[in-house]
């Protein structure tokens, strides 16, 4: 495993965060990210456009999709520079993280010539639309129901929790298209417009933030056959491979270990002693959270780099220590701060909704545990 940066990869991270400086909106933070306000959707497209003009957007893409095949840890670099800035390209980190690189693998000319290059971009916001009411933890529970006709699916069902639905042209639909085959199979990857008629997205109300989350329902939408990606009821292949991308595509250690710096300036602001022995070991233990999550965020992306089409069990481990880790640092913003950290729109306000949420989005805790069991200990699979 590799443990420093090169020369290059320095200097590619100075130039990048000069890139985000120069083109993140003024004041943009996380809250942001969710795109609220019509005005921050288009403020997403024109920060992923400038960032791609200087070849920052996708750089780690192969050069025949306009890339230039840089390494994946100046993907990683990318990922930790801009969510230290708060995440400034909103949702399409996941366009160009998983839902490119599952264009590329198993899309067809026609669907790469139409898809990639928008992405490459910044012109375009993809949803994700894999969860269901039912089928959360055990996604391979979807109902969500496309049916055959001619040239043609017929879809019927519904999504849950889909972030950035509202702000999407296109959604990265898992539906059953068998359902009398087991579980993990019988189900297909549609890519569908999200101006088709008979989509209806709702925004679910929480005590959180405005559009965090929607839900889609479909009633007799016609999504054409040219629309799946790969082939019919190999859906899962597919899914399990963005999940583990998605899983290390996310540098959320780097925004929290933002947030501790931003509350140690408040705190002494407020005139809290950040060197009074209980503060500091306070903060020391989140700032150590923030490292663990890092280093194991490191060694997901080597287990990618070194086995990209496996099991990636690494991906899990992750994924199960930056959950606790983006609570941790919610409470100790809490503890440091006291009420100050509930003042609305503050990024330690922030962290504490995302670290309520950081525990079952992109796969529950519990369920990353069971992963890790199976895979790692070789374990029987849990209940
Ligand atoms: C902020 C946010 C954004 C999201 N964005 C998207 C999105 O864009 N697209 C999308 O498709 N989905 C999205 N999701 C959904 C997310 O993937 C699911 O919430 C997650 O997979 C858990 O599913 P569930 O909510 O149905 O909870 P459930 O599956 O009902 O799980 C609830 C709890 O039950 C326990 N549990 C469940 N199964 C097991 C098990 N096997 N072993 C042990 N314990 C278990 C765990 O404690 C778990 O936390 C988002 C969720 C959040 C919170």
């Amino acid at each position: 495993m590799k443990l420093d940066w090169t020369d290059e990869e320095t200097e590619f991270r100075a130039a990048l965060r000069a890139s985000i400086q120069t083109n993140a909106r003024p004041g943009w933070t996380l809250d942001d990210r969710d795109m609220p306000e019509p005005a921050d959707v288009e403020a997403v497209k024109r920060f992923c456009a400038a960032l791609g003009e200087d070849g920052f957007l996708t750089p780690h893409w192969p050069r025949a999709y306009g890339g230039r095949e840089a390494s994946p840890w100046e993907q990683l670099i990318i990922s930790e520079e801009t969510w230290r800035a708060g995440e400034p390209r909103g949702g399409q980190y996941m366009n160009t993280n998983w839902i490119g690189p599952a264009l590329m693998a198993h899309g067809t000319s026609d669907q790469q010539a139409q898809y990639l290059t928008p992405i490459t971009k910044g012109e375009v916001n993809w949803c994700q639309g894999f969860s269901e009411p039912d089928a959360g933890s055990d996604l391979a529970a979807l109902r969500c129901r496309a049916v055959r006709d001619g040239d043609t699916y017929v879809v019927n069902g519904q999504k849950v929790w889909t972030s950035y639905a509202h702000a999407a042209e296109y959604c990265f639909l898992l539906v059953r298209t068998d359902p009398d085959s087991p579980k993990r199979e019988g189900n297909t990857i549609l890519l569908v417009p999200m101006a088709t008629p008979g989509i209806e997205v709702r925004e679910i109300p929480n005590p959180y933030a405005h559009h965090l989350i929607h839900e889609i329902l479909f009633t007799d939408v016609i999504v054409p056959v040219s629309c799946r990606l790969g082939d019919e009821n190999r859906g899962w292949d597919i899914v399990r491979n963005a999940l583990a991308n998605e899983r290390v595509g996310i540098a959320r250690h780097a925004h929290s270990e933002h947030v501790l710096d931003r509350t140690v300036s408040d705190a002494t602001n407020h005139g809290v002693d950040v060197d009074d022995p209980s503060v500091a070991d306070t903060l020391g233990m989140a700032y150590a959270w923030c490292e663990a999550a890092r280093a194991m965020n490191y060694v997901a992306v080597a287990e990618r780099i070194s086995d990209p089409h496996g099991s990636r069990p690494m991906a899990a481990v992750s994924r199960s220590i930056t959950g606790p880790m983006e609570r941790e640092v919610a409470w100790a913003c809490q503890e440091v701060l006291g009420d100050q950290a509930l003042a609305g729109g503050t990024e330690a306000d922030r962290q504490v909704v995302t670290g309520t949420t950081a525990m079952i989005a992109a796969g529950a805790y519990e369920v990353q545990l069971d992963l890790i069991g199976r895979l790692c200990l070789d374990l029987p699979r849990g209940k």
